[in-house]
């Protein structure tokens, strides 16, 4: 018997991703080393053993270790938000911040073939277009007369860097009906859930999507993604929320993003210490708790300090900051949102994308004469987003644009805090999620200076 240690990939060039979830699953009974396994592991005999195993025995983390790479082109973003609503999966798309887009780059929903308002929903897509070409124009425009060349800087350099700040903020005016490409890499498990939503979803595009995506998908994983469907508990769940969640009070609109803290832990502290004590302890929690309330203060800033005081920049704190949780209630433009959503580790709740709690207008509009312009475009949005939703609820989503203010709660818990704040405080983010994430952060401060003592913002 060889009982050298052996580390090697197994290629996915010589076996299908379905045989390669089957080798890893049979390690389980067979005590042959993976690379012998794969060699009995053909193609029918990975798809007979998902059959029985992973859809009819329930061994679904079985489908984790089959990988699927997923492009997906020119659909909305208002469905690119669902998804990459899926929390284990990866996701990059298209950056509206890099790139201008042309006229006519939204999508039309199939809600609304042969209907009266299909006319009401292109127009005010044209028009908004319209006033995100111009006004990224006469941004330009304005920067040019405002912002010196730096020394040294080349005039295709000097054009970049001002085209990329008139985008960045003009990208305000368009609708999430705009078109996105994503690529996305998840293995078969998260693959069949994300299928089940799209497809569960009220939209038409979205389940569409899902159609495509189940199709496209069983070319790489031909039996695990094969049962994912429209999902009744989904469906039911919603309209059932939906229904108590119906109320008539006429909520306040703003003219600025918001952030609230509305829960926190007030044994945060303690909680972090008695799980730093824990980890190396030999008692039961509840004695370590104790332990860690009886401390003095210094004493548990101590044990604080040497769990922290070390993180480099590019350090992840260690897993016990994650027993301490925040809870925020935050509004922010839905540029802000669909950046600040694809942070997997929190838990996300987002309100329907409405017009109705009101846009930002951003400081270099108003600074460069374009708010008339700016707030036309917002009341061409509300009027069609109105006229739409009357008819056809959640169709009029799409031409929410990204200016307009959306409400989400968000429990994120220490760990990722440090991650979450870090990121988009600094300098390369976003402006408004940068604004967000700081007030985020000042108020979680506030209550707990010892646990934000060590996270170190870039600059
Ligand atoms: C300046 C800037 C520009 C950006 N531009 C683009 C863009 O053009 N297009 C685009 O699509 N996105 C863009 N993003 C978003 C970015 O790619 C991330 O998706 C987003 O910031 C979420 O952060 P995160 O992945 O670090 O971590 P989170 O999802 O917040 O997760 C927290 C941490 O958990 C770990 N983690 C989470 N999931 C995984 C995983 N699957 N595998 C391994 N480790 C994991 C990592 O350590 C991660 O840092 C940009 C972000 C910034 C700040």
């Amino acid at each position: 018997m060889d009982l050298s240690r052996r580390i090697y990939p197994l290629d996915p060039r010589e076996l299908t991703e379905e045989q390669l979830a089957v080798v890893f699953a049979m390690t389980s009974r067979n005590p042959q080393p993976f690379d012998e396994i794969a060699k009995v592991v053909s193609a029918e005999k990975a798809a007979d053993f998902h059959e029985r195993w992973v859809v009819n025995y329930g061994h679904a983390s079985v489908a984790e270790h089959a990988i699927i790479h997923m492009a997906l082109e020119n659909i909305s973003r208002l469905a690119c938000d669902t998804l990459e609503d899926n929390r284990l999966a990866s996701y990059t798309e298209k950056s509206s911040r890099y790139q201008v887009l042309d006229q006519g780059h939204y999508h039309i929903p199939r809600e609304l073939d042969g209907h009266p308002l299909r006319d009401v929903y292109v127009t005010t897509c044209d028009s908004l277009f319209r006033a995100y070409q111009e006004t990224t124009e006469k941004l330009l425009e304005y920067l040019r007369g405002t912002t010196p060349q730096n020394e040294g800087e080349r005039d295709s350099a000097y054009n970049l860097r001002l085209r990329r700040v008139s985008t960045d903020v003009c990208r305000f005016l368009l609708p999430a009906a705009t078109l996105t490409n994503v690529g996305m890499t998840l293995n078969a498990r998260s693959m069949e859930s994300a299928v089940r939503k799209l497809l569960s979803s009220d939209l038409l595009e979205e389940q569409e999507i899902g159609e495509a995506m189940k199709e496209q998908g069983r070319t790489i994983t031909p039996t695990l993604i094969k049962y994912a469907d429209r999902n009744e508990y989904l469906v039911l769940s919603r309209e059932a929320q939906q229904a108590s969640a119906k109320e008539e009070v006429n909520q306040p609109s703003y003219d600025d993003c918001r952030v609230e803290l509305v829960h926190y832990d007030p044994q945060a502290e303690s909680k972090l210490v008695a799980s730093l004590l824990y980890r190396f302890s030999s008692s039961p929690y509840q004695d370590v708790w104790q332990r860690a309330e009886a401390m003095s203060q210094p004493e548990r800033e101590e044990v604080i300090h040497q769990a922290l005081d070390r993180l480099g920049p590019h350090d992840i704190p260690m897993r016990e900051l994650e027993v301490v949780d925040y809870t925020f209630d935050l509004v922010m433009d839905y540029g802000a949102y669909r950046e600040f959503k694809r942070h997997r580790m929190q838990t996300y709740i987002p309100q329907p994308a409405t017009v109705d709690l009101g846009y930002i207008v951003p400081d270099i509009i108003m600074q460069a004469g374009l708010e008339g312009h700016f707030r036309e475009g917002m009341q061409t949005a509300a009027d069609g987003f109105h006229a739409v939703s009357e008819a056809l609820p959640g169709v009029g989503e799409y031409l929410v644009t990204h200016a307009h203010l959306r409400r989400v709660l968000s429990k994120v818990n220490l760990r990722e805090c440090y991650h979450l704040f870090k990121l988009r405080t600094g300098p390369e983010a976003h402006f408004t999620l940068r604004r967000v994430m700081q007030q985020a952060l000042d108020l979680a401060t506030q209550r707990h200076p010892l646990l934000f003592k060590y996270l170190r913002l870039r600059t």
